[in-house]
């Protein structure tokens, strides 16, 4: 294993360990949406809450394999205080670099762990899933 790819799985591992912004609060300011990935179990529940243009707050909870559940700490400590127009572009980076495109590693910081899943595409759902709620999150209408 080489030093990146040990690095890689050092942030992925600590992440699933240690989750940041775990527990989605009962507070009708966060959007909340919930998806489920039946081939691998996975199982989360994304809270986002933000103004119309800066994401304030990004909540999960949920069970799964590590790069399920780690990669919702590794969003939630990504995106908050991203503009809203920001995170989008984030979500296309994050991606881009699943596909093997050509993507903006430094923007996507500890979200470049992940590059190595477009190896595996059986984990692909794993890595995206807690993306796509949240991107669906965003999407929600608010008041
Ligand atoms: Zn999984």
């Amino acid at each position: 294993m080489d030093r990146l790819t040990h690095l890689y799985r050092q942030i992925i591992l600590d992440h699933y360990k240690n989750p940041r912004h775990k527990g989605v609060p009962n507070d009708d300011a966060y959007r909340v949406v919930h998806l489920k990935n039946p081939t691998c179990g996975d199982d989360i529940t994304l809270a986002v809450k933000h103004d119309g243009h800066v994401v304030e707050d990004v909540r999960h909870e949920g069970s799964g394999c590590s790069i399920c559940c780690s990669s919702a700490s590794v969003l939630a400590d990504l995106m908050r205080g991203q503009e809203i127009s920001q995170a989008h572009r984030l979500i296309q980076q994050y991606n881009a670099m699943l596909h093997g495109e050509a993507f903006d590693e430094a923007a996507l910081k500890e979200a470049a762990a992940y590059q190595g899943v477009k190896q595996f595409p059986a984990r692909y759902k794993c890595a995206t899933i807690a993306w796509q709620a949240f991107e669906a999150a965003l999407k929600e209408e608010g008041e």
